[in-house]
């Protein structure tokens, strides 16, 4: 049969089409299993066909799916708001709901610019972000995303938004060694303030651990309490987008916890509803809401579906369920336990330069030869190889965009649901360790030819 759903083919031209999923594993309409090690796009935090989180779907969905957000507000928006303010700590009280996460970091943006309007600071419009960033696929968005891949196509419709060096100590950008640098990328932001004008700048955003773009890149300790400083010393917000990061995945419920810095606004979308219905949030501390309260009395934003009870029931159901479950502490754990049995292939296989991330947000990076840190050809592709043998071998697991530009390593990135128990972790694990064998063989056939 024809695929016309417009989704990118693989193996060969086709995808599987996907019968059901339960737990970690999903199952294709052939029957084959595949170990959600990717949990999606690192969304599915939760697992799959989770009973109790069918039951409040169909609850809500009984009640009412849908209301329109200028008319109505709804109990299951009002929890989950509360719900999240509860679990995030920092004083983050006020929820704007949307439905994806660039809509959420689109969302910041523009409740940045108008914070400092309404504050008469109009000037304030530009955002400071960090190459080797991904923060969506919608203009605004991408224009504050350093991914080279993303934005080739878009460029000139795009914001020339300034960007700083990330923290990618295996490689540093600026050529440093990480002992004696003084974190010369975080002084970038204060280098760029200067050059542009603080009164110019409305807010820098970053991903606490580097995602999509980078595969699970952990700054040094220090790092963003310098940055911190520098935004608060410059009167700019701190936009910390926990789109990938949030409810967990790293072993903490927002991984900004880890360096104890409180964003003035915090973007979530994926493990949010866990992938059972979209959703996704900008989150916003009380002092960068009270302008807007004073002012325009509203924030100029939102779509047709923002806030829908349903999504909203949803959610609130998945951080339920995530808290009841211990999962944050879970994730830290499970994480550890992967870590360890990555590493040990790290020995078994040269090919495996780097292993880093927190929690269930593993990184894993690929290299020529381990001791130049030489990265493989942007022709070899190779991160997309990887994925296509781990599909081929039932394990699912997500490319990370580092590699394809050429300049940095090919990476991917390993995400199981928060769920995993140690059992099917020692599966996960005899899956990559299958495809990286068969990889490794690939590549000997190669330069022996
Ligand atoms: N921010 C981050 C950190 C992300 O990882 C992503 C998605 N990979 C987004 C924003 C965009 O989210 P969405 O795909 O839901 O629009």
């Amino acid at each position: 049969m024809e695929q016309s759903s417009l989704i990118k083919p693989v193996l060969g031209g086709a995808y599987p089409t996907i019968s059901h999923g339960q737990g970690v594993f999903l199952y294709d309409k052939n029957g084959k299993d595949y170990l959600d090690a990717s949990s999606g796009a690192v969304t599915a935090n939760i697992g799959h066909g989770v009973q109790e989180i069918i039951e409040a779907m169909v609850k809500q969905a009984k009640q009412v799916s849908f209301v329109y957000r200028s008319q109505f507000t709804s109990d299951a928006a009002e929890k989950l708001a509360g719900k999240i303010a509860e679990l995030t700590k920092g004083g983050l009280t006020y929820s704007f709901f949307v439905n994806s996460g660039s809509e959420a970091t689109e969302t910041a943006l523009k409740i940045a610019i108008q914070h400092w309007q309404e504050k008469g600071k109009p000037k304030k419009q530009k955002i400071i972000s960090r190459w080797m960033s991904y923060h969506g696929i919608t203009m605004g968005a991408l224009s504050m995303s350093g991914h080279p891949i993303r934005r080739e196509r878009f460029t000139p419709l795009l914001e020339s938004y300034p960007s700083v060096s990330p923290p990618y100590c295996y490689r540093c950008p600026l050529q440093l060694d990480q002992h004696t640098c003084g974190m010369a990328c975080a002084s970038e932001l204060e280098a760029s303030i200067r050059r542009i004008g603080s009164e110019n700048i409305a807010a820098f955003i970053a991903e606490p651990v580097i995602g999509a773009a980078g595969g699970a890149i952990v700054p040094p300790d220090g790092y963003f309490q310098k940055l911190k400083k520098i935004c608060e010393e410059n009167d700019i917000l701190f936009i910390a987008d926990e789109v990938m990061t949030g409810f967990g995945r790293t072993g903490k419920m927002l991984a900004s916890e880890y360096w104890d810095v409180e964003p003035d606004i915090v973007t979530l979308g994926k493990g949010m509803s866990g992938g059972y219905t979209p959703i996704a949030a900008a989150v916003m501390t009380k002092n960068v809401m009270e302008p807007m309260m004073k002012g325009s009395k509203s924030i100029i934003g939102g779509h047709t579906l923002s806030a829908n009870p349903l999504s909203c029931a949803v959610s609130l159901a998945v951080l339920e369920y995530v808290e009841r479950n211990e999962l944050v502490e879970k994730s830290a754990d499970r994480g550890n336990y992967l870590i360890r049995g990555l590493k040990k292939l790290a020995g078994k296989y040269s090919f495996i330069g780097d292993i880093r991330g927190k929690g269930l947000l593993i990184g894993v990076e690929f290299v020529l030869d381990k001791a130049t840190k030489d990265p493989f050809p942007k022709d070899a592709d190779v991160t997309n190889q990887i994925i296509e043998l781990g599909m081929r071998n039932g394990i699912l697991l997500y490319p990370a965009a580092a590699g394809l530009d050429g300049v940095t390593g090919a990476a991917i990135i390993i995400s199981p649901p928060l769920t995993i128990s140690e059992e099917d972790c020692a599966e996960l694990l005899m899956r990559v360790d299958i495809t990286f064998g068969q990889f490794n063989e690939s590549i000997g056939k190669r330069s022996s030819q």
